[in-house]
């Protein structure tokens, strides 16, 4: 029987014991789970959960050998000042939450082609106004980014009938339903095309502070922007004056700069923006435990640990 590699939980926001704790106790067997701070036995800690990790958590550690995001993205790890610069990132990856970020997606594109908010709002008056229908295929969704969570976004658009431009770094060849383009180039020619701008780009020094003024003048006037990447993404004012001058139609906003987003916040009641609480989808407890499984393994045989992100890139 093998020993259990000891695994501290690291978040200065969640509690991870109770988020994680019944399934955690299933991978018993591979993984032991401590409660930061460790007192007794912290240079055998070798893995580490962690969302928001406290910045002075790591010196705790000396004998760490990766730590894992309970998330798809990494940027709460990246953004920890005391992580060790060789540290090996592992993230979630879930094709159930990819299927369920794909459901949140088509809510929102579905809402803009069918233009859910007018009836919303004709509702509201007692108006009975039909406005009439618009097809998927007159439709074109700009995507940012086509990682896990964009590919399964871009099919189930392209199964929908929807028009579909994926922007990313790589070149990619093209697919059927899904014209690829890559690099400042391929920016420019897909904002003028988009209907529906989707951003589901991880943050990184790159692409902080993309979704900003200079982008939606590029837009198609009055698009509709879904915006389920990070916060940081979004330049705040610039939203709020695109969605005034009619640059933009209307927005959907996921996740925000401060979460939970503060009660003054103008946001709130702007009547072109949705809200929701940074819930388009979550990773599952189960995905959470597998990964964790699946790195303790890798960790125990010497082999290369299933899905570490590219610490260079930042994701
Ligand atoms: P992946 O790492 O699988 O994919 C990232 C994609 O972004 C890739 O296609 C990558 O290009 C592209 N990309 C990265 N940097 C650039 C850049 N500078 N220019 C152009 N393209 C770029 O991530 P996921 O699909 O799993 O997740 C994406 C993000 O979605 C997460 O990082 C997180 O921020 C967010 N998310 C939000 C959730 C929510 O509930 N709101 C839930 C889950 C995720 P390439 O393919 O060429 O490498």
């Amino acid at each position: 029987m093998t020993t259990p590699l000891r695994c501290v939980l690291l978040s200065e926001t969640l509690d991870l014991a109770r988020l994680f704790g019944p399934v955690l106790s299933e991978i018993a067997d591979a993984v032991e789970v401590v409660t930061h701070p460790v007192r007794e036995g912290a240079e055998a800690v070798r893995l580490a959960l962690a969302w928001f990790p406290p910045a002075d958590a790591f010196s705790r550690y000396p004998n760490l050998e990766a730590v894992c995001s309970i998330a798809a993205g990494v940027d709460s790890l990246l953004a920890c000042p005391g992580l060790p610069p060789d540290l090996p990132i592992v993230r979630v990856v879930d094709p159930e939450q990819a299927r369920a970020m794909s459901c949140f997606v088509l809510w929102h594109v579905i809402g803009h082609q069918r233009r859910f908010r007018t009836y919303a709002e004709n509702q509201a008056r007692a108006v009975w106004m039909p406005l009439g229908q618009q097809a998927a295929g007159e439709i074109t969704v700009g995507l940012l980014g086509y990682g896990r969570m964009g590919a399964q976004v871009a099919a189930d658009l392209a199964a929908l009938g929807f028009k579909v431009l994926a922007w990313s770094r790589s070149e990619r060849p093209p697919e059927a339903g899904v014209a690829h383009l890559h690099g400042a180039d391929g920016l420019a020619a897909l904002l003028p095309r988009t209907d529906v701008l989707v951003n589901l780009l991880p943050l990184t020094p790159e692409t902080r502070g993309i979704l900003n003024a200079a982008l939606f003048r590029r837009l198609k006037p009055g698009a509709t922007l879904v915006q389920v990447g990070r916060g940081d993404h979004l330049v705040e004012a610039d939203l709020l004056a695109a969605l005034d001058e009619g640059t933009l139609g209307a927005a959907a906003l996921d996740v925000f700069a401060v979460e939970p987003l503060p009660a003054a916040h103008p946001f709130w009641r702007h009547p072109r923006i949705v809200i929701t609480p940074h819930e388009a989808c979550d990773a599952s407890p189960q995905a959470v435990a597998a990964m964790l499984r699946a790195t303790a393994e890798a960790l125990r045989m010497g082999a290369p640990i299933p899905h570490a992100v590219d610490r260079r890139r930042g994701y």
